[in-house]
């Protein structure tokens, strides 16, 4: 089955439906680190109804692209990766293998095959705990916007499964990266945070209330 854009909701009512979430407690470490991202309030608003937090299967979306949390030679692997190459059929690799592979921290666009999104956008994380390249992925994705007019984007939480990187981390330089862009860019309409593990439901639902507030 199909998730359509329509099915998933923005962040906005996401937190309404689930209004419990705003009991949560913050961390405070996540507040300290917060306060060093300035924000304007009169942004806000507009912003929340831009991102979306999903639970679920990433190949399922029906949006312009999907991020895969790719390895440098772009070969089928496991976790996101051989999910994606699964669902998208055989003719992804053979894509892929006319690309050249891909460094980490940069990215690689190819068709999106069978899958319901368009493109797969092919990103390679770090390994090594590097907070820098995490950050190039999710900028360098985003940055296919512009030359393949991708309005609708959905990214995995990358580097956090085989690639070790701490979740809380990495959501943190996610959700930044992506207030960012969606600052400084027109156009793209909604960023989708596709969540696998229960960990990170949990982390994006504290930390997307501190970047994307609603109130
Ligand atoms: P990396 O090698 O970059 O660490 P992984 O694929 O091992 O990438 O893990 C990245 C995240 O993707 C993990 O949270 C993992 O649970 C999640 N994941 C695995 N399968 C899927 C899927 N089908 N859709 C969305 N996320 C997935």
């Amino acid at each position: 089955s199909v998730v359509t854009i329509d099915m998933v909701d923005p962040w906005n009512s996401y937190v309404i439906r689930n209004s419990g979430i705003e009991n949560r407690k913050h961390n405070l470490d996540d507040v300290t680190e917060f306060k060093k991202f300035k924000i304007d309030n009169g942004l806000n608003k507009c912003l929340a109804e831009k991102v979306s937090l999903y639970k679920g299967d990433i190949t399922r979306l029906e949006v312009s692209a999907i991020v895969n949390a790719a390895n440098s030679r772009l070969k089928a692997g496991g976790g996101v990766d051989g999910a994606i190459h699964r669902a998208a059929g055989p003719h992804l690799q053979e894509e892929c293998d006319t690309l050249g592979g891909c460094p980490t921290g940069e990215a690689k666009i190819t068709g999106g095959y069978n899958l319901p999104a368009k493109y797969i956008i092919h990103t390679v994380g770090p390994q090594d705990g590097s907070a820098a390249m995490l950050k190039k992925c999710y900028e360098n994705s985003l940055a296919f916007h512009k030359s393949h007019n991708i309005t609708s984007i959905a990214f995995p939480c990358i580097s956090t499964g085989i690639y070790g990187f701490p979740n809380r981390l990495a959501a943190h330089i996610a959700l930044r990266t992506t207030r960012q862009f969606l600052e400084q860019n027109e156009g793209m309409e909604r960023v989708i945070f596709c969540t696998f593990m229960p960990v990170d439901v949990e982390i994006y639902e504290t930390l997307m209330q501190m970047y994307f507030p609603v109130h």
